[in-house]
């Protein structure tokens, strides 16, 4: 098929696939980032090698004050330090060490204050008393530091001394889109939060696996659809996103938020699918039926108005065909929104699996088309056409005949592709192949 050469152009595996991803993950671990700032510079700029020359990652920066429908563009916040030096002169915790130390967004601030004073700008996680948790205030301005439970606890009294290195002035708020035109304006949108600090599996997982799927989005001989690739904060980034593109959202047909690709599930499997808002959504059973020719073991949940982005793509005055795909879903495994959210948590081969599942939803997107049987009345002779011989003996050559059947069978004009596979039960792959090969035979013709 005309689409097979950039599945299989790289010529890797899973595995392999998963190595690259990780290893730019490890890259862009170590930096801060927040919902502005330099952290989400850098990190657009490490994804753009990644890309390489086929696509290129507009960045693009929007002035703090920027009205977007019911919010505004924040001031830009950036670190160059903070710590707090202890009654003895020790540093008890330093932004140098791990960037989850620091309350993400905190304002500048210099003072020796005692313990319990101090107190009350300290968060820890009870019940996780031994990692770092990661917070933030990004609409309330004050100052903070995060430590594990049990260290906050062993703190002696005495003066300490805080230094909270940091601006929050005007500036921009930065985000990253590709855009690969396709032969419609018709579009696919692949979305993912950039604007967590060091945390592996949210988001870096999804950043990574989504520069390389861009890689290969870019590599296509032909996309039927236009790619729209929006890498931005959450929230704030995703209005902004959409306040500029009314007119482009309208044309998104199929979409997703992606997060927490790397991580491998959990009980109820690999993968993790949320559905649309609306209940017509292509994407929805795209995504299911990938999976499920995959073999994995994975959940649906259904819409709710909470979690990522897919609450601005899927508020009433988008209603976007916008799902959400991860492994774990966010908040559900106890590393989440903690220094335990690292690169432990997350393997190459999930990461891999992952990216090579995007792909195949990708690939039916684009050939999930509407067939006319122009043999309708009765079964076309597939034996003079010499359907038969060539479908090679087995297993294998019966499933392709009941393919080559149903395809005859459905191509009404009405019924897609996936719906053929739907009803049939058999892979989408070998009913688009049936498709192909009918068309080559003159027995059918797409009418879309
Ligand atoms: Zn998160």
């Amino acid at each position: 098929m005309s689409n097979q050469a950039w599945k299989d152009g790289e010529g890797r595996d899973e595995v392999e696939a998963g190595e690259s991803v990780f290893a730019l993950v490890e890259r862009a671990f170590p930096i801060c980032r927040s919902i502005t700032g330099n952290g989400v510079r850098e990190t657009l700029r490490l994804l753009q090698e990644e890309i390489g020359d086929g696509a290129k990652l507009e960045v693009r920066e929007i002035p703090t004050g920027t009205q977007v429908f019911d919010w505004r563009v924040p001031k830009e916040w950036n670190v160059r330090g903070a710590w707090i030096d202890g009654p003895g002169g020790q540093r008890v915790v330093d932004f140098a060490d791990h960037n989850l130390h620091l309350l993400n967004y905190s304002m500048p601030f210099r003072g020796t204050l005692g313990l319990e004073e101090l107190k009350s700008h300290l968060y820890s996680d009870p019940d996780r008393p031994t990692v770092i948790p990661y917070r933030t205030s990004y609409y309330q301005e004050r100052w903070g530091f995060c430590l594990p439970h049990e260290q906050l606890e062993s703190l002696p009294d005495g003066d300490y001394e805080v230094v909270v290195d940091t601006t929050l002035e005007d500036g921009h708020l930065t985000l990253g889109e590709v855009v690969l035109p396709g032969e419609s304006e018709d579009s696919v949108l692949l979305s993912a939060h950039v604007c967590h600090p060091s945390l592996a599996n949210d988001n870096l997982s999804a950043l990574g696996v989504t520069a390389h799927l861009v890689r290969r989005l870019a590599a296509m001989p032909r996309r039927r659809y236009t790619y729209r690739i929006v890498l931005a904060p959450g929230t704030i980034g995703a209005i902004v996103w959409l306040a500029h593109n009314e007119d482009v959202a309208l044309r998104i047909r199929h979409g997703l938020v992606l997060a927490n690709l790397g991580d491998g599930g959990g009980d109820h499997g690999t993968f993790h699918y949320k559905r649309c808002q609306r209940e017509d959504a292509v994407i929805d059973r795209a995504v299911v039926k990938v999976l499920e020719d995959a073999g994995e073991a994975f959940e649906v949940e259904d819409f709710s108005p909470f979690g990522y982005d897919e609450r601005q793509y899927c508020s009433p005055g988008f209603d976007l065909p916008v799902g959400s795909l991860a492994q774990t879903p966010w908040g559900r495994y106890p590393e989440y929104h903690s220094s335990a959210d690292n690169l432990d948590l997350i393997r190459p081969e999930f990461l891999g699996r992952s990216l090579c599942r995007l792909v195949e939803v990708i690939h039916l997107l684009e050939n999930n088309r509407t067939f006319r049987n122009l043999h309708p009345k009765c079964e076309p002779q597939l034996g003079n056409r010499g359907l038969y011989s060539t479908l090679g003996g087995g297993d294998t050559g019966r499933e392709r005949q009941l393919a080559l059947l149903w395809v005859l069978n459905q191509s009404d004009g009405t019924n897609s592709l996936l719906d053929i596979a739907e009803r049939s039960g058999k892979s989408f792959r070998i009913i688009q192949e049936a498709a192909a090969v009918l068309v080559e035979a003159d027995l059918l013709e797409p009418i879309d």
